[in-house]
Parts: structure tokens; sequence; C-alpha cells
């Protein structure tokens, strides 16, 4: 079992298999896109399976494939195959932008992997545009409504950003109302790799939820997971939910059972620390395995107490871009 420093076990991985992105989204990176790393840096599928084989014989049992765009790489579905298959892995879920999904439906399905968090963050197809730099709207509109009316468990990202897509709250939570499909509201952070300037969010959680009780003064309060990031509620009538995710207030740091590798295989204890070390090379190796164990070990028994003593010891992180890291 994985238990860090502070006693939190970990058993959630969130593994990027690529830097790369098709869609630009203004938050995450600039225009021009980021030092996108060379092929021979990114894990291969096989080591990337391999990887994972390893921290699941040490306690995770939850893996979130995510990147970059998870579904630019070619060869994804060779690795959701084989973690399909391995034991002792109970959840695998994918965070993509729902533009390459379509022609993987349905094996994603027969494969059981049901779990899909799609990043959108307007309903509004000339904001969609706006913020993503790219013209995708109704391949990811029609991806969208497919896997939800295919019965996967959709959760929809949305980043609130002033002044940008905040008109587009309330619409978004209408899909709540006629699908079984979660609608959650993130706050911005400042990961976005230079693509603007950051001083702060005007729109926390506190906010939203405000803002979204004035439309619907009854909503109710779900109960959540110990380790969930996202604070659920039901409006009575919907036949979804949503939910808030205070990423940059950052209130669930204490119950935090997260491991982040890169898919150039930095290991990532908090979003706001820099990365601790890099796992690749060591998997390369001969007698990897153990190696791994023990540094991933290391690593986890270091981790910061909460991101904003994470954010204290590493100055330079704001500089980083969500691209790398995966959200
Ligand atoms: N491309 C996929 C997608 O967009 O869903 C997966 C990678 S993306 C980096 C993972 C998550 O990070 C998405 O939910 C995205 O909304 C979130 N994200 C990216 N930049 C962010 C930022 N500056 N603040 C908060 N969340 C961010
Ligand atoms: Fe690409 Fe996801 Fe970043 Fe948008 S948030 S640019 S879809 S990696």
């Amino acid at each position: 079992m994985l238990i860090d420093n502070y006693n939190r076990k970990i058993n959630y991985l969130r593994l990027a298999v690529t830097d790369r992105c098709n869609l630009r989204c203004n938050y995450c990176m600039p225009a021009e896109g980021i030092d996108f790393s060379q092929n021979d840096k990114l894990f291969t599928i096989a080591e990337l399976s391999k990887l994972s084989e390893i921290l699941v014989s040490q306690g995770i049992d939850k893996i979130r494939i995510t990147g970059g765009e998870p579904f630019v790489r070619k060869d994804l579905m060779v690795l959701l195959r084989n973690l399909s298959k391995m034991e002792g892995l109970n959840e695998i879920s994918v965070t993509t932008n729902a533009t390459l999904i379509g022609p993987h439906i349905d094996e994603l399905k027969a494969l059981g992997i049901m779990n899909i968090n799609i990043s959108m963050d307007a309903i509004n197809r000339a904001t969609f545009q706006k913020i993503t730099r790219r013209d995708q709207y109704d391949i990811v509109h029609n991806n969208v409504l497919r896997l939800i009316t295919e019965g996967f468990k959709v959760r929809i990202n949305f980043i609130a950003l002033e002044g940008q897509n905040t008109e587009d709250i309330l619409p978004m939570l209408d899909l709540s109302k006629h699908y079984d499909v979660s609608v959650r509201y993130l706050e911005e952070m400042p990961f976005n790799g230079g693509s603007r300037e950051f001083d702060g969010i005007s729109w926390d959680y506190k906010r939203i939820l405000a803002y979204i009780k004035e439309a619907h003064p009854n909503y109710e309060k779900l109960a959540s997971e110990e380790t969930s990031t996202s604070i659920n509620y039901k409006i009575p009538g919907f036949k979804g939910t949503f939910g808030v995710i205070p990423s940059f207030s950052r209130t669930f740091c204490g119950s935090c059972n997260r491991l982040r590798i890169t898919a150039t295989g930095d290991v990532i204890t908090c979003l706001y620390a820099k990365a601790c070390m890099n796992i690749r090379d060591i998997l390369r190796s001969e007698a990897s395995e153990e190696k791994v164990k023990e540094q991933i070990l290391k690593a986890i028994g270091s981790r910061a107490k909460t991101g904003f003593e994470a954010q204290q010891k590493h100055k330079g992180v704001f500089a980083n871009s969500m691209t790398t890291i995966g959200g």
C-alpha cells in the first residue's frame, strides 16, 4: 500500500500519455502551443502498461488517463486494452476534450471503460471556439450526446472564466436537467504555460454556487467520497447532478489520494509542486521494477501537506502548462 508522510493512502494515479493536444484552450496553453516533447522522451505504450502494473501491485486501484489530449495518441486503445485486463485495477477513466473519441466509443464500452470526463467550457459555439481556438464545436457536442445516450458516466468539466464563459454557466447546467450527466464547475488554476496573465480568480467555487443558487435556490447537497475533489449537488427534478471543484481554493488537500505521472515520466505529488523526480529512465533500465517501487515510495514519503505549502516551496511552478501536467 502507498501511504504518504501525512498518512494519506495513495490509490489514484493520473497518468498522462502525451503532452500534445489538437485544441489550444486559452486557460491551458498559448495559441502557438508549448515546446512539446520529442517522441523518444514519451513513454511507449509497453512502458505505460508496465508502469501501471507495478503501481497497481503497490496499491493503485484507480487510473485516470489524461494528457494533453489522450486520443491524439494513435495507440491509446492498446494501453486501455491492457489496463482493462489488469487485476486489482478497479476503475479506469479518461479525461478528454471529446474531439477524437468518436471512433473508439464502441470499444470503450466493450472494455467497460465507462467513466469519461470531458472538458467543455461553453455551450455557445462562438464562446467554445474562442476558448479552444479551434472549430470543433459540432464534433464535441455530438460525441458528448452520444456518450451520454450510450450509458457512459459522463462528467463535464467547465472552468468558470471571468469575461469569457460565465453566461454559459446556467445553460450548461441545463444539460443535467435533461440528461444523467454531472456538470462540474472548476476554478481556474494558474497553469497556462504563459498563455495569459493570471492574478487570482474572480469566480471561486463560492461565487459559482451563489450564482447557481439564484436560479435554483432549492438545490440539495449530495454525499461525496471523502477523497472527492468535487462538492456535489442535485436540483430537484433534474436527471443529472452538478458539482464545484475548488481547484484554486484547495479545500480538499487534506484527503488527497492522487499521484500524477506525466507522459515523460515526471512524478508529481501535488498539482502545485514541481516534479520531484523522473521515473522514465529508471523504468527503462534493467531491474527496473524494484527501483520504480523504491522511487515512488520515496516520492510519496515527502509530499507537501497542502497545495499552499507546495506553492510556497516551488516558486516557478506557475510557468507550467496543464497540457504537460494532465489536470
Ligand atoms: N485534453 C484533455 C481535456 O481537456 O480534458 C485532458 C487534459 S486537460 C489538461 C485535463 C483537465 O485539466 C481538463 O479538465 C482541463 O479543463 C483542466 N485544465 C487545464 N488547464 C486548466 C487550468 N488552467 N485551470 C484549471 N483546470 C485546467
Ligand atoms: Fe488540450 Fe485539454 Fe489543454 Fe484544452 S485543456 S488545450 S483540450 S490539453
